[in-house]
């Protein structure tokens, strides 16, 4: 039998810097937040090592530790932090109804979607090993290329993303070599231009990866298959850096929020954190292809809460 149904005037779902920030903002303005975790509390920031691009640390903070901080932070006026993944919403009325955990229904004046996005893995036994060891395997240059200065890198993708990142980490390293797997990129012109006119970036075409490989949890290499040739062959390299693509958890809101092709949440007006549903915000990289940082999704977070204050205050809350 179901519980009770609940009503909350303000309802964060995800416990990113997004969600933890709205959560800050929601509560200092007793809006009296409620918050469920998700499945990965803290979200993406937890598999990051050292943060230290985030104003206010001076010296670096590992990225579970600032979760911590933030869910203090956020505890300390009084959010109501849960565990518990949302699994069901609908947002047709004016109640916007969201279910936790299949069973617990909660209706919410307002709701504010942090559930983030997940970067895509190639999924080798290798790849996850280093990665959860720290040991070398990254998803996000701009968070962890700074750690990988002067030295070789090795990045698969031939995105946008890939070749951003790319680009960056030529910028810090001595040599990074580009795995694309086809003849040819997927990003725009323009971007893959300026990569195939980096020097110190050797592009690898038909090219897969077969295994990451290391000594003591520490990435040494990667072993590289030519798909075309079927030749193998090792790249040294300290670093390993996966950017073919992210996945935004948004998948529950698809029949009532506007996404885009890709699956990001649409802004209702640019500059704002609204949906296209009244009273339903949205913060951090649920809608964020293009920036994806720790400080920009706090920063929407921020948005989304002043402004769920301000549609119950026109309400008359
Ligand atoms: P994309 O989906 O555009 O590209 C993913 C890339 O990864 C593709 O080249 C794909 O190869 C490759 N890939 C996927 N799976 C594998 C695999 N298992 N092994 C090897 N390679 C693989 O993702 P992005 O994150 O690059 O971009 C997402 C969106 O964000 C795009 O719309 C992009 O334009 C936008 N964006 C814009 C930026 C900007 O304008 N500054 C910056 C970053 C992103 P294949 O081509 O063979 O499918």
């Amino acid at each position: 039998m179901s519980e009770e149904i609940e009503k909350v005037k303000c309802l964060i779902i995800g416990s990113g810097p997004a969600g933890y920030t709205a959560a800050i903002y929601a509560a200092r303005a007793n809006m009296s937040p409620v918050l469920y975790q998700g499945m990965q509390p803290g979200g993406q920031l937890t598999t990051t090592n050292e943060v230290e691009n985030f104003p206010g640390y001076p010296d670096g903070v590992t990225g579970p530790e600032m979760m911590i901080q933030l869910q203090a932070q956020a505890e300390r006026f009084n959010t109501d932090i849960r565990d518990g993944w949302v699994t069901k919403v609908d947002f047709s009325g004016d109640v916007h109804k969201v279910w936790v955990n299949e069973t617990k229904e909660i209706h919410a004046d307002t709701i504010i979607i942090s559930t983030g996005a997940s970067a895509k893995y190639l999924g080798l036994d290798s790849e996850q090993h280093y990665l959860k060891a720290g040991g070398g395997v990254s998803a996000c240059a701009i968070c962890d290329g700074f750690f990988y200065r002067g030295q070789e890198t090795v990045i698969v993708g031939a995105g946008d993303s890939a070749c951003e990142e790319a680009h960056y980490l030529s910028n810090i390293c001595k040599k990074v070599t580009m795995l694309v797997r086809r003849d040819e990129f997927r990003a725009s012109k323009i971007m893959a231009e300026r990569v195939k006119k980096t020097p110190n970036i050797e592009i690898l075409y038909n090219t897969d990866t077969v295994e990451v490989l290391g000594e003591n949890d520490l990435v040494t290499g990667v072993k590289v298959k030519n798909n075309k040739t079927g030749e193998e062959k090792v790249i040294p390299c300290t670093g390993f850096f996966v950017a073919i693509g992210h996945t935004p958890n948004t998948e529950i809101f698809k029949d009532y929020i506007n996404l885009d092709e890709a699956g990001y949440i649409k802004y209702a007006e640019p500059g704002t954190a609204k949906t296209n549903v009244p009273g339903v915000f949205v913060s951090g990289d649920a809608a964020d292809k293009t920036y994806r940082q720790a400080i920009t999704a706090a920063g929407t977070g921020c948005m989304a809460a002043l402004e769920a204050e301000r549609y119950l205050a026109a309400k008359g809350h």
